[in-house]
Order: C-alpha cells, then sequence, then structure tokens
C-alpha cells in the first residue's frame, strides 16, 4: 500500500512486541520449563545457551554473564588489568565501555574514532600509548567498539596495537561478520550484551564474554561466581563478582535465537532501503562487500544546526528519532579528568552533534519505511 505522506502514523523505534508476537508461545513454554525445573542459577539452559552462541560466532568458549558492562568488567579482571595501567578506548561510545576499566583503577586513555564508520580510527592508537607513557602509565589493551552493529577495522586494530590485548565491544555487534570471521573472535575477548533493545536482547539485564583463550575462559567462568575455584567449588582462588545470567534469560534468549538470523537479514534489507532513499541528501552510514552490520542502530549525519528542527519535525508526524551519543565521554563530568590525545577529539566532538538515528528493527512493514524515507526527506531538504 503507497503511504500518503499527510497522514500521521505513529511508528515504533524498535519494536520488541511484535518480535514477542511471533515467538510468545515458544517463550512462555521455556520460561514455564525453568520454574518446573526450577533451577534459577545456573540451570541447564546457561550451558546450553553458551553452546548455541559460540556456534552462531565461531567463538571457542563463551561465559554468560549478567549484563554486557559484566562481560566488560570480568573480562578485564581476567586479563589482570590494575591501577598503573591504561586502555585505550573511543571518545564516542556508550559510556559502559571505559566505566569498568575506572572502576578496576586503571586509566582510560580516550582516541578518537573514525568519521565514516563511527568506529575507533587504528591510526590514533599511536599517539594513546604515547600518551599513556607520557603519564607513567602502562598501556597494556584497547576496547574496539562495533558501534551501531558495524564491526570495526580489527586487522588495522591488531596491527597498530602491537603486544596490547584488544577487548572488542561487541554489545551491538554480535551476529555481524567480515571477511576475516564472525564477530566474537576478533578481540582477546570479546564482550557482548543482551539488553532488551539490542539486536539479541533478552527480557532484562545479559550479558556474554567470548574468546578462543581456554584460560581466559575458565578464569572469567570463576570470576562471574565468587571468584570460586572451577574444579573445587569450596576453594575461592581469588576475587570475584556475583556476575551470573539468570536461567529464565537464557531460555528466553534461546528462543529468540531460534529467529535471530532472519531478523539480522530483514534489518539489513532495512537499512538498504534507507540507504539507498537518502544517499543523494544525507551522509549515510557506509555498506562494503562481505562485512554486515546487525544495524543496531541506523544512524545518519545531519546539519547540526538543524538537528533538532528536523528531530521535531519528524516527531510531528509520529516518527521518533534519537541521538546515539550527544555528548563525547571526554566532555563528560565523570571522564573529563581523564586524558585524551591531542588538543580534543575533533571527530567524536563533531559526530555528537551530527548523528540522528532513525527507528530499526525487523519487523518494519515496508509501507512504515515508505512513510519514515518521506517524512526523513521532507525535513531534510525544508529550508533552513
Ligand atoms: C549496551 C552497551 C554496553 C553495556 O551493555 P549492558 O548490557 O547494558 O550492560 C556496553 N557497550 C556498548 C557499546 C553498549 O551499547
Amino acid at each position: 500500500m503507497a503511504s500518503n505522506a499527510s497522514e500521521l502514523r505513529k511508528v515504533a523505534f524498535i519494536d520488541l512486541e511484535a518480535q514477542q508476537a511471533r515467538i510468545r508461545p515458544q517463550v512462555d513454554a521455556a520460561i514455564k520449563r525453568v520454574l518446573d525445573h526450577g533451577q534459577y542459577i545456573m540451570g541447564p539452559e546457561i550451558a546450553e545457551l553458551e553452546a548455541a552462541l559460540a556456534s552462531l560466532s565461531g567463538a571457542k568458549h563463551v561465559v554468560s554473564c549478567a549484563s554486557g558492562t559484566d562481560a566488560l568488567l570480568i573480562g578485564m579482571m581476567a586479563l589482570g588489568l590494575k591501577p598503573g595501567d591504561a586502555v585505550l578506548c573511543p571518545g564516542f561510545t556508550y559510556t559502559a565501555t571505559p566505566e569498568a576499566i575506572a572502576l578496576l583503577g586503571a586509566t582510560p586513555i580516550f582516541i578518537d574514532v573514525d568519521g565514516s564508520d563511527f568506529n575507533l580510527d587504528p591510526a590514533g592508537i599511536a599517539a594513546g600509548t604515547a600518551l599513556a607513557r607520557a603519564k607513567g602509565l602502562n598501556p597494556v589493551g584497547l576496547i574496539a567498539v562495533d558501534l551501531f552493529g558495524l564491526p570495526a577495522d580489527y586487522e588495522a586494530i591488531r596491527a597498530a596495537a602491537g603486544d596490547m590485548w584488544i577487548i572488542a565491544d561487541a554489545a551491538q555487534s554480535l551476529g555481524a561478520e567480515t571477511p576475516a570471521g564472525k564477530v566474537g573472535t576478533f578481540g582477546t575477548i570479546t564482550a557482548t550484551s543482551f539488553f532488551p533493545a539490542k539486536p539479541l536482547g533478552c527480557y532484562g539485564d545479559g550479558g556474554a564474554i567470548l574468546t578462543d583463550d581456554p584460560n581466559l575462559a575458565s578464569i572469567c567462568e570463576s570470576i562471574r561466581l565468587h571468584g570460586r575455584s572451577t574444579i573445587d567449588k569450596y576453594d575461592i582462588e581469588r576475587i570475584g563478582v556475583n556476575g551470573r545470567l539468570d536461567t529464565i534469560q537464557a531460555a528466553i534468549l534461546l528462543q529468540k535465537l531460534s529467529i535471530f538470523e532472519e531478523e539480522i537479514a530483514l534489518r539489513q534489507q532495512v537499512a538498504a532501503r534507507y540507504n539507498a532513499a537518502f544517499a543523494d541528501i544525507a551522509a549515510v552510514p557506509p555498506m562494503s562487500e562481505g562485512t554486515t552490520s546487525v544495524w543496531a542502530q541506523y544512524t545518519l549525519k545531519v546539519p547540526p544546526a538543524r538537528r533538532d528542527a528536523i528531530m521535531a519535525a519528524l516527531k510531528a508526524k509520529g516518527i521518533p528519532t534519537a541521538v546515539y551519543y550527544p555528548r563525547p565521554l571526554h566532555h563528560q563530568g565523570a571522564y573529563r579528568h581523564y586524558p585524551f590525545t591531542g588538543n580534543g577529539l575533533p571527530v567524536s566532538e563533531s559526530l555528537s552533534a551530527e548523528v540522528m538515528s532513525l527507528p530499526m528493527h525487523p519487523y518494519l512493514a515496508e509501507d512504515e519505511q515508505d512513510y519514515i524515507i518521506a517524512g526523513v526527506r521532507e525535513a531534510l531538504l525544508a529550508e533552513a
């Protein structure tokens, strides 16, 4: 059905209800099985989910945990991060990325991102490690973020990172792949999130650590469970956290996994239509052969001075938009005193003023897409 641009509709930014309607009976049955067996903590669905995620990603070991933030925390505890260490990370990301670095008493060093794909710019790594050393810190690792669902350039990052470890913050990108492999296999450790709005979300908080290193995986398993030995449960061999995923969330995720790859393909269709519709009037996100994004967000760059007006015009048409992220982290109160390279991070700073994310989910019907496309084109082309 052709849509009429003057007719008013209400579009969902992310539609979790449509997804739930599709799999509700399976989810109800999965939750009921957990209520019946009663193993709410570390029940059988946990190992089942970890095996399913290993086969989805190609990672050899998967350790589920309580959130994406805990995945980063547990991962860096396992890597032995400590005061005096520095970890490089992008200035343009969600606040959880640097949080665990600071919590462990180490120092986040913010470096800039690439203006076309929003991901960490490998060219900034050398300046980041030099800055760490100049401050008397030991640069031990870096966190690359697969922002909005697109894997960072791990080949270039690895080449520039020397012997530093690499954590892939894949909270937004699980399910994506590049010619080099799938998300989950790029970092020393990959951290992902099952927050409800992520491409693979549960009905609460959840996350996972993925790694090919059996020793790191076993340390993460121990840390997730108060530092308990994985061999003798009465032996507490390190300081850990209570970082387990709930069995109920694992059961829900197993049902969502059964439609995940199909959902990724549907997101890609929406993104391809958006890109074709906006390429002549806005800076659209990159798409390249062989590299896929799972489109956690579909993000355009618009003229900063007009962003508020564009968003207001879309809101008036029932089209929600969002700004991820309105401030780079080195400008946030909690992180302002941590080092950043250069005189600032010009790309992170300008992206914060330019970005605007559109409704994106697998269940955006074609007529809804047409309505959004017409609305966005009209708002972008309106006289300033
Ligand atoms: C969501 C997110 C996190 C944190 O995940 P939670 O499960 O909410 O703790 C970390 N990094 C990035 C880039 C994210 O988008």
